[in-house]
Formats: structure tokens, sequence, C-alpha cells
């Protein structure tokens, strides 16, 4: 998470008084596509995680979107289909897809910028779109802005409006990274003002621009551990107090954890426009992806792919983190790692369950 290393204060992540709290363990079962439609969009993100040397720059025509999505469908079992970009309503056939998927059984989600292209509100009912989800790092122009762009937090927050107003269930997602965590703890006020149903808070990535940030050249958007533990499970917590469902990465495991990789012990498709299917997102800026859609069949690919990785247990925890950011470890005097990372698709939840007697329930 952090190029600095620090000595990590034990936080105590106990939820308070009326709040459920809970890590969500890699469900039996559970199957999420990650469906990247396009790499195309309209905006510029400072921590754009998109790497078109990696994925091409092409938008993938409907009957392919079709095809594959049927290949990834398996009605008998929940499968929830993330529908991406770059920036997805900016596939012309983006209701198309939709009403599809959810003929195919899919739970359907949409990751939005906020910039809803092509009347995206009016193509689509509530009914069809699970949830609609929209990206902003910043609870007001001055510190989302500088990060997404000019004149981006009135269009978001605009469209966001009025999704709600016509029925939708909307989420938001917040990027954590140095340019704005100080104001991470606005974020629940607005939510609520706004009626936002779920927030996902997520670090910065490794991949595609912020990978590439230099802290040699001022550039340090990185969050310190210690900062992380300070500040996102409070807000966590001041979001679950406010009725509003959150979810945040768990990163670093307590000593009664157990790691697992999700790699090994779940089922995850990140798809991309040029074919490349991987198993895990830190992987993504490397040829390393497992599989391949090739004449419309998913096939798996032999030699040195992420999945051997997956096979590799390290006191570390998190394989891929250990190689791509081994500053971020720290050790003890005997070798060990102070704190093993979990895999970053393994993630925390916090939320609010009274029952009419006032009793605390969890879902
Ligand atoms: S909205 Fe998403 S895809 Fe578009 S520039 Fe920002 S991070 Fe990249
Ligand atoms: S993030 Fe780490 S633990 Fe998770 S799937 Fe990737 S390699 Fe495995």
């Amino acid at each position: 998470m952090a190029n600095k290393k620090s000595q990590i204060k034990n936080i105590n992540l106990e939820p308070v008084a009326g709040t459920v709290a809970g890590t969500v363990a890699f469900k039996p079962g559970e199957r999420n596509v990650f469906f990247h439609l396009l790499t195309g969009c309209n905006l510029s993100c400072k921590h754009c995680y998109i790497n078109t040397d990696q994925h091409g720059t092409a938008t993938l025509p409907l009957h392919t979107v079709l095809r594959w999505l049927k290949r990834f469908a398996r009605p008998e079992q929940k499968s929830n289909l993330i529908l991406l970009g770059g920036e997805p309503t900016m596939h012309p056939d983006l209701a198309k897809i939709i009403k599809a998927a959810k003929s195919m059984r899919y739970a359907v989600t949409v990751d939005s910028n906020g910039y809803l292209f092509h009347d995206f509100l009016d193509r689509v009912s509530p009914a069809e779109l699970d949830f609609l989800s929209f990206s902003l790092d910043g609870p007001d122009p001055a510190v989302n802005d500088p990060i997404r762009g000019e004149g981006v937090y009135a269009v978001c927050t605009e469209n966001l409006k009025k999704a709600v107003s016509m029925g939708f269930r909307t989420s938001l997602i917040y990027t954590v990274s140095a340019l704005n965590i100080d104001h991470l703890h606005r974020m629940p006020a607005l939510l609520t003002e706004l009626g936002v149903e779920r927030f996902f808070i997520q670090g910065i990535g490794l991949r595609g621009k912020s990978a590439a940030c230099d802290p040699e050249k001022g550039d340090q958007w990185q969050v310190d551990p210690q900062q992380w533990l300070e500040v996102v499970p409070v807000v966590a917590r001041e979001s679950a107090r406010a009725g509003i469902h959150v979810t945040f990465p768990k990163v670093f495991l307590d000593c009664k954890d157990r790691f697992e990789c999700a790699g090994r012990v779940a089922e995850n498709y990140f798809i991309f426009p040029n074919g490349r299917v991987y198993q895990c997102p830190l992987c993504e800026d490397y040829p390393i992806h497992s599989y391949e859609m090739l004449d419309d069949q998913l096939i798996h690919r032999d030699g040195l792919n992420e999945d051997r990785f997956f096979e590799l247990d390290i006191p570390e925890g998190c394989v891929m983190n250990k190689l791509l950011q081994p500053d971020t470890i720290e050790y003890r005097a005997d070798g060990t790692p102070v704190h093993r990372i979990s895999c970053c698709l393994l993630k925390q939840e916090m939320v609010m369950k009274t029952s009419e007697s006032g009793e605390v329930k969890p879902e």
C-alpha cells in the first residue's frame, strides 16, 4: 500500500453497538465476472488503471459481448456481472447488454464515472439493473476534480441524484490515495444526502498510471499503512451508523486470520476486450493472464502464468503484493513479516442491522 515502512498500531476494528462487521470470506460457489466492454473513456483520472498497451483500444461489438456472456453464464449458480470500461456507458449497446445479461440470470452492476452517456437512465429500468455504481474521489469539487477532472464532481453528483430519484439502487466507489484520504471522513454525510445505499472504499491500485507514479519526482499517492488503519475503519463505522452498507479491503491479516488467495479458492474473471482473461487484478499490467477468449471459447493458457504464482505459500501472504511492492512489507529482526497482506479481493463489510426490538442482527 505504501512505500514508507512504518510501525502499525494495533487498531480496534470491533464494530460499535448497532453495527455488524465482518470479513467477507470468499463465499463458496460465488462467481464474479468483471467485464471490460471497452478501454475508452472520456476522462483521464490521475490514478487510471486502464493500460491500453496491454489491453488495446477496442470496443467489443454487441454480438461478441453476448457470446462471451453466454460462455461465462451459469444460471444455476449466483454470478455477479460487473460491467466496466473505460467508461461502460460509452458502449452504444450497453442497455441491450444489460437486458441480455439479466435473461442469463446474472446479477448486474454497472461501474460508471457518472457521465451516463447515450441517455443511459432512459434506456434501462431499475428492475433490470441490480446496482449502478458511481466513482467519486472527494466530497467536493476541490478534492475530487484535481484527481478526476475539472467539472466531474458536478456531473457525477447530478446524475447520481437523478438515478436515485428514478428508483435505481446506487453505490459509490471512493479510491483512497494520499491525495484524498484526509477528506474521506466527510463522505458519510454526503452519501446520506445523496441517498446512496452502498459505499465501496478501495485502496489506490498498483496498475496503470498509479503503478507509474514516481515518489522521487514528488508523486506520492500511496497511503501509509498506519494512516489507512487509523482512518478507513473509522469512516466505515460512521457510514454504517448512517445506515450505509460499507465494503473496504481487509489489507492486513490478524494473526487469527487464515490467508487465502482468491486465485485458488474463488471464481473471479477479469475480461478485457482484447480477449485476455485474468483471475487476479494485480496481474493486469502483465501478459500473464490464465485464460484467453479464442473463437468465443475460454481457453486456459499453458506456461508461466498468474495461476503458477497462486500456488506459492509465502509468510508475507499475497505473492503478487510481495513481487510488485516488496518495500511495503516490514520484517522483524528474525526475518518474519510483521503483517501478512491479505488477498486484494478479500473485503470487510460493515452494516447496521437492527430488528424492530432493537436487537442487532447480522445480515
Ligand atoms: S473514469 Fe475510470 S477508466 Fe476513465 S479515466 Fe477514470 S479511472 Fe480511468
Ligand atoms: S491479489 Fe494476491 S492473493 Fe489475491 S488473487 Fe492475486 S495473487 Fe492471489
